[in-house]
Formats: structure tokens, C-alpha cells, sequence
């Protein structure tokens, strides 16, 4: 039985690394990996997939609207695909989290999905929801706080340095982000008082 898989994480937890370690693993035995990266804010067909420490991979594009399912059927009738690889899943449209559970129930292919669970405000992104209510698997991938906790979320620094507490839930410039732990998160958002603030002021 295939499955669905969803990796999960807060920023900067190695995700990608891991993503493309397995794919790695699926092509030194001769096997065929299909790699999908959002296309949402990028151009053309071909995208890469790279990651931090300097590992990279050539991927397709998904955007709104592609029917993953059709592209990753088409593909599997050409030259036998052994896995699908996902990477920001978490921005999957709904319908494409549903087809892609079908590439795993009708045409026996194991999808793993990496993305984020949440936003800079907390919120779940629509890959991930979709990803949390029907993948056969979640992993979380963990990362952690500058306490040395499990960071669980994610704060958006603008390019002033400054903690955004608005905006678009995507960020199209020199925006950073940092993972922390959710008591954290919620003191640098302004939101409970800052019991031992170190604040990114501070540092
Ligand atoms: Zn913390």
C-alpha cells in the first residue's frame, strides 16, 4: 500500500536536506523520483530544489490549477515512477492534496510531502490543512527555539529587522524568518508578556 506522506516543520528545520536525501536514496537504486517545487512565485517549466547545506535537484513546477495527478499519470505511463517528492507543500491548493492521495490509492506510488505547517501568524496554510486532515502519515521534522524548546513557529522579520505582526501570509522581498517555540512566538508577536524577553532587538 502507498501512502502520503506529510513532513512537517517550522522554518529551517532541514526539511528540504531530508527531502532530497530520500530522493537521492530512490535514484542510487535505480529508481525513479518525481520532484515537484511551488512554482508560485518563480518562472518558466523547470525549477530547482535546493537546499542550505548545498545539495540540489532539478524539479517540475506546480502552480494553482495543475492537476497533479494527470501530470504525475502522464509521466508513470512514459517510464515507471517509483516516488513523488513534494517540496512547500504547504502551498497545494486543497484538490491537489486530494490527488495527490489518489497517486498513492490508484496508482500505487508512495507521495512525500515537506512543507510548513503554519505561518507567520499561526495560521495553517491550505497545503498543510489539507495535508494534516487526510495524509496516511505526518512526521514532524523538528527544529528548535533559541531557548533550546521545540520551535513549533515561525515569526516574519521585515527588512528592518522588526517582527511583522500583519501582512501577506507570502513575502516577496528580504524578509527572514526565525523558528521559536510557541511562548516565545507569542511574546516577540506582542501578544502575552515578556516573562524572560531576549527580544531580536536585544541580541
Ligand atoms: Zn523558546
Amino acid at each position: 500500500m502507498a501512502k502520503l506522506y506529510f513532513h512537517y516543520a517550522a522554518m529551517d528545520a532541514g526539511k528540504t536536506t531530508m527531502l532530497l536525501q530520500a530522493a537521492y536514496n530512490y535514484r542510487e537504486r535505480g529508481m525513479n523520483a518525481m520532484l515537484f517545487i511551488a512554482g508560485h512565485y518563480k518562472k518558466g517549466e523547470r525549477g530547482y530544489i535546493s537546499s542550505r547545506i548545498g545539495l540540489e535537484a532539478e524539479a517540475e513546477m506546480f502552480r494553482d490549477g495543475d492537476d497533479l495527478f494527470a501530470r504525475v499519470a502522464e509521466h508513470h505511463a512514459r517510464e515507471t515512477v517509483h516516488a513523488v517528492f513534494v517540496d512547500e507543500a504547504q502551498f497545494l491548493e486543497d484538490e491537489q492534496v486530494w490527488q495527490l492521495g489518489r497517486v498513492a490509492d490508484r496508482l500505487g506510488i508512495p507521495v512525500l510531502c515537506y512543507g510548513l505547517r503554519t505561518d507567520f501568524q499561526g495560521k495553517l496554510f491550505s497545503g498543510s490543512k489539507a495535508l494534516l486532515a487526510i495524509a496516511d502519515e505526518l512526521r514532524e521534522v523538528r527544529t528548535v527555539c533559541r531557548c533550546g524548546r521545540k520551535a513549533t513557529m515561525v515569526v516574519r522579520l521585515g527588512p528592518d529587522g522588526k517582527v511583522a505582526k500583519q501582512g501577506a501570509q507570502v513575502a516577496i522581498g528580504k524578509e527572514a524568518y526565525v523558528s521559536l517555540c510557541r511562548r516565545h512566538w507569542e511574546e516577540e508577536m506582542g501578544r502575552t508578556e515578556p516573562d524572560d524577553f531576549l527580544g531580536f532587538a536585544t541580541r
